[in-house]
């Protein structure tokens, strides 16, 4: 580790919640790259190891109290991932291993058997990986075709283009929330709205805007809504969909296999309701517990509290960073939330982070699996500074410090 790293000026008694994490035990750790996957907190952890040394059991099945004490911790934390989206029941929450599989839950469930040659999905052009493939793939197999609304220059969908293009065909619009790869936060409201007009249901990809917006579906009034647990400062491998009932309802299941069912002989099987007709096999049940306990911390410290420290963190990053000679925000949005994307002028984004990595930093430097936005703005790669609960100005301090010695290091 580099003396900068070693020397760096760790007061943060600014921020209540850093020493919530163990990861910053170490104290010279930087860590800017929550958008890939939050640090978790003692209590998410703690709450999965006292559930999986004393509460543990397969649920649903078993009449014994181990059992029942396991499937109340399952379903409990089912009831506190509908609070925590606003959502009317329980029964439209279903686990998944994260936003990723959700998406192509519904992509395999809900889209495919609606589509035919001459339908369209409609996507925008700053959608991640997991909210392009899963179309295309369903595209590919019934001869629907994928239609992509663009993005202006300052990276915000562009409205009145995303209008136009859902007509008569358009079977499903999916767009995310925030993006991971700008920052931009779409108006979901006004863009659901769109879409309902002519009759086109919604997904709504919230990996991102989870860990730093309120969210509502019923205000949102989408149809679908997808988010992770590890970006939310809770466990990875798990992660949930919300459906409105009526769907979820008519949906066929995707994936068969024990505790779907309510019955099985070898002419016939009768599924499960909602949601459990989706979730084939032994769930991650130690997973949502983590998740429940991570809802409940973030609701213990407050949506106010959690905008406040965000908004404040990134004014004053986006004033950090904006005095850094040949720094380009890739990302300009009006509404952004939680990220920085950028290059600097004559230094790879590859280099960017290697060197922040050697200073104990740790940022993203890639495509950030949004291939077609990078492209969208000319630009192979960014580096990605995103911002959780735990970052204090010291950590933008450090980051621009060492963006500058990286500048004198490389000439640059
Ligand atoms: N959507 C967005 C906007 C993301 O940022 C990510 C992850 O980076 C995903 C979807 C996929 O999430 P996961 O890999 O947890 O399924």
């Amino acid at each position: 580790m580099s003396q900068a790293a070693l020397n760096r000026d760790r007061t943060r008694s600014a921020n209540p919640w850093r020493g919530d994490f163990p990861v910053f035990a170490d104290a010279s750790l930087v860590y800017l790259d929550s958008a890939a996957s939050a640090q978790k907190p003692a209590v998410v952890l703690e709450a999965m190891r006292e559930f999986a040394a004393h509460s543990y059991a397969n649920i649903h099945r078993g009449v014994y109290r181990l059992s029942e004490q396991a499937t109340a911790a399952y379903e409990g934390a089912r009831g506190k991932v509908r609070a925590f989206l606003g959502a009317a029941s329980a029964r439209e929450i279903v686990f998944t291993r994260g936003a990723t599989e959700a998406v192509n839950l519904v992509a395999n469930s809900f889209a495919r058997p609606r589509l035919g040659p001459g339908d369209e999905i409609l996507i925008t052009h700053m959608e991640h990986h997991a909210n392009i493939v899963p179309w295309q793939m369903v595209c590919g197999q019934t001869g629907a075709t994928l239609k992509v609304a663009p993005v202006t220059d300052t990276g915000e969908v562009d409205l009145d283009a995303f209008a136009a293009l859902l007509g008569e065909q358009t079977r499903l619009a999916a767009f995310a929330h925030v993006s991971n790869a700008l920052g931009t936060v779409n108006p979901v409201q006004e863009m659901t709205a769109l879409a309902h007009a002519h009759g086109v249901p919604v997904l709504i990809d919230g990996a991102q805007a989870v860990p730093h917006l309120p969210v509502d579906v019923r205000g949102i009034g989408c149809d679908f809504y997808v988010f992770s647990g590890h970006k939310l400062y809770g466990p990875d491998g798990i992660g949930a969909l919300y459906g409105k009932a009526e769907h979820l309802e008519a949906m066929p299941p995707w994936q068969g296999g024990g505790d779907m069912i309510l019955s099985v002989s070898f002419d016939k099987t009768l599924y499960a309701e909602a949601p459990q007709k989706f979730e084939a096999g032994t769930p991650h049940i130690t997973g949502a517990v983590g998740l429940g306990a991570a809802i409940d911390y973030l609701e213990g410290i407050g949506w106010d509290a959690i905008t406040a420290h965000q908004q404040e963190l990134q004014a004053y990053a986006a004033e950090v960073l904006g005095g850094i000679g040949g720094l380009k925000l890739v990302g300009t949005a009006a509404r952004r939330a939680g990220l920085f994307s950028f290059v600097i002028d004559g230094i790879h984004p590859h280099d960017v982070g290697t060197f922040l990595a050697a200073e104990n930093i740790a940022v993203r430097s890639g495509h950030h699996c949004a291939q077609p936005v990078m492209e969208r703005f000319g630009v192979p790669a960014t580096t990605r500074a995103s911002l959780g609960l735990y970052n204090t100005r010291s950590d933008v301090d450090a980051l621009a410090a060492a963006l500058r010695r990286m500048k004198e290091f490389f000439g640059a």
